[in-house]
């Protein structure tokens, strides 16, 4: 049985032109790109040209991209970076109160350091008014960070009018770019963004690999300390087949996008219009358009305990999808952080199903998909049918 891949917001299958461009320097390129000789300089030019292409999709200068190991670790570089870059951690943040935990355990770990923190909480579509963020600046702020798209419900948010507010008032910008690289237009001049995090495995590139975009003449202090690469912002020996991959696929993502964009938003609109007559019960978290091109977030009105049942059937029919994030897959069972902050109640924001689409998927794997979710669901009821259920879970 072949998979049927709907979890790309977790992460995606490498794609085949990238594993090409990084198998020469797993093998034949192995030089390190500090070293003088040819084999160093190889190594080199295969980073420049990556650091390029990464900064290409953003409209950014090469010698703002600092390569890192991922998105945790930029969105860590450029928060802990930001508030530490004259002497100890201080002073007031601003951030969303639906950011990834990369940013949320990193807000924690400052607040610990005395630094003062606001969460600004969305609407109930899950998108931020910039007007709340204005309102949450201190003249002691130092830092707002606000993600693009959020991993769980999709949404997109008003980044350039948050970044507009943040160089009027003289605050740097971070955005945590994760979810919505490759997939919608960013534009670091006209959204006026100071930093940008991404991590190469959320747009069929590698793992273990991301950047932090930093524009020029911001100050940032580095997290990790020794040999100086990346500018002095993120010693290590790079790793040069990673950012070759990250590289190849930004080039990917920025030649498709439109066209991808479109043909994921048919995609996804519908398993919407499917399941609006065929699981009338099922209701869209999120904002109807101002989401991910590919994704959907499904709350089932009087089956939010049990989307891990859900889950898993539809895992033994073969298709991956998930409740809520990855990350959450560790408090499973939990009401979600995101959805609370969204104003559901915490029955409602037990469950919810994540559909997440990308490059690889097909008409046929949609059509396999809406057969195959309203037969799991009518499956957990009656309880006859739900007992069998359990028992083959087992
Ligand atoms: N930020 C967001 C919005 C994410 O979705 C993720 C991963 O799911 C991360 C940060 C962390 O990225 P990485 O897995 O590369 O550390």
């Amino acid at each position: 049985m072949r998979l049927i891949y709907f979890d790309h917001s977790a992460t995606t299958p490498l794609d085949p032109r990238v594993r090409a461009a990084m198998e020469p320097l797993l093998a034949d390129v192995f030089g390190n790109p500090s070293s003088l000789h040819t084999a160093g300089r190889e190594a080199r030019a295969a980073v420049d040209r990556a650091r390029s292409q990464v900064a290409e999709l953003l409209h950014a200068g090469p010698g703002e991209i600092v390569f890192v190991a991922g998105g945790t670790e930029a969105d860590n570089l450029a928060i802990i970076g930001a508030l530490s870059a004259s002497g100890p951690p201080s002073g007031h943040l601003v951030v969303s109160a639906i950011e990834h935990p990369a940013v949320l355990a990193t807000c924690e770990h400052l607040r610990r350091s005395g630094v003062a923190v606001t969460e600004v909480p969305p609407d109930a579509d899950g998108i931020l008014d910039p007007a709340a963020v204005a309102e949450a600046i201190r003249p002691d702020t130092r830092l707002i960070s606000v993600m693009a798209a959020n991993n769980v419900v999709g949404t997109l948010q008003p980044i350039a009018a948050i970044g507009a507010i943040a160089r009027g008032h003289g605050v740097l910008f971070h955005t945590d770019a994760v979810q919505a690289l490759g997939k919608v237009p960013i534009d670091v001049s006209t959204m006026h963004i100071d930093l940008l995090s991404m991590s190469a495995h959320k747009l069929h590139g590698p793992k273990g690999i991301g950047a932090l975009f930093v524009r020029k003449g911001v100050a940032l202090a580095p997290i990790v300390h020794g040999g100086g690469q990346e500018r002095g912002l993120r010693s290590a020996t790079e790793n040069v087949a990673g950012i070759a991959g990250f590289g190849c696929a930004a080039a990917i993502a920025s030649d498709g996008m439109a066209s991808e964009a479109t043909r994921l938003v048919a995609l996804r609109d519908r398993i919407l219009d499917t399941l609006a007559s065929a699981l009338p019960h099922a209701y869209l978290i999120g904002h109807r358009y101002k989401r991910l091109p590919g994704h959907i977030c499904l709350g089932i009105a009087g089956y939010e305990g049990e989307t891990i049942k859900l889950l898993l059937a539809l895992d033994e029919a073969g298709i991956a999808v998930s409740t809520g994030s990855a990350c959450s897959a560790h408090h499973a069972g939990e009401p979600s952080s995101i959805l609370l902050a969204m104003g559901f109640d915490p029955i409602r924001a037990r469950g919810s199903l994540r559909i997440t689409l990308g490059r690889f998927n097909t008409d046929a794997e949609v059509d396999r998909f809406l057969e195959l979710l309203p037969r799991a669901v009518a499956a957990l009821r009656p309880l006859a049918h739900q007992a069998q259920l359990e028992r083959s879970l087992c």
